[in-house]
């Protein structure tokens, strides 16, 4: 069974206290389980706090972005040999924000995939649709499109450890879900394109989140769904308190 993986996206939010007291109130509470991990990924200001606060939990800590070079002269940038060094598991990639307002295309995705192979990073890779997409029935074709792009010379091995994520662009932090008979059909549309690219075997192991306006309310009934191991969570994950029943779910599936 593939190990679902709810995974938080703090995007631009909570000052220094806040992220601390976050994590002081959820560190204990979350255990490690087999069937679940749980994942917060900070501000980068805030990894190497998060790191030490969560080192005796079983919460992983992400990064949101980062550059595809291990160093140099890019002002403003974190580079994964960084991340690495400090001791993060994951990190976003191609968040569709980060596709919008940072010129983030397939191609720089790509690279940055294959720099967090090379720095022991599992990247979370993000695809989704436009809502203007999705009316003209074009999402299997767009995401297929951008799993495709992101994972070119991206090994078995290391497409088997990666972890995608669905997210349609409408439903991002918009309060509009997809139904989860929706996501579960892109989730598999996208895990049969990766079937296409490698095999059977890939295409069973490799994790798939669903994300956009996940919730306490609704993530039982995603989480059900065949085809969807997890939820990369926005708004609802920096509320310690849905964070953690967003992670229990994970472990009460039906
Ligand atoms: P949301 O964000 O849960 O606030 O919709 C999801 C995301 O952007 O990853």
């Amino acid at each position: 069974m593939r190990k679902r993986i709810i995974a938080g996206n703090w995007k631009m939010y909570k000052l220094p206290n806040e992220a601390a007291d976050f994590a002081e109130q959820i560190k204990e509470r979350l255990t490690a389980s087999d069937q679940v991990e749980a994942v917060i990924c900070p501000p980068a200001l805030y990894i190497g706090d998060l790191l030490q606060r969560f080192e005796t939990s079983a919460v992983k800590v992400g990064a949101q972005t980062m550059h595809d070079t291990a160093e140099g002269a890019f002002t403003g940038e974190v580079s994964p040999a960084m991340l690495e060094s400090l001791g993060v598991h994951y990190v976003i990639l191609g968040h569709s924000e980060r596709r919008q307002y940072f010129n983030e295309t397939d191609e720089t995705v790509n690279k940055k995939v294959l720099a967090a192979f090379k720095h022991h990073l599992t990247p979370i890779v993000c695809v989704g649709e436009t809502l203007e997409q999705r009316e003209m029935h074009e999402t299997v074709s767009i995401v297929s499109e951008q799993v495709t792009a992101a994972f070119a010379s991206v090994t078995a091995e290391q497409a088997k450890q990666s972890v995608i994520a669905y997210e349609p662009i409408w439903a991002i932090g918009t309060g509009k879900t997809a139904t989860a008979e929706d996501a579960n059909e892109v989730c598999a549309a996208i895990r049969h394109k990766v079937e296409t690219i490698y095999s059977k075997e890939v295409a069973d192991a490799i994790r798939i989140q669903y994300g956009g306006s996940v919730k306490p309310e609704n993530i039982a009934e995603l989480l059900s769904k065949e085809h969807i191991d997890g939820a990369l969570v926005g708004g609802a994950s920096l509320d310690p308190d849905a964070f953690v029943q967003l992670v229990e779910a994970g472990t009460h599936v039906e």
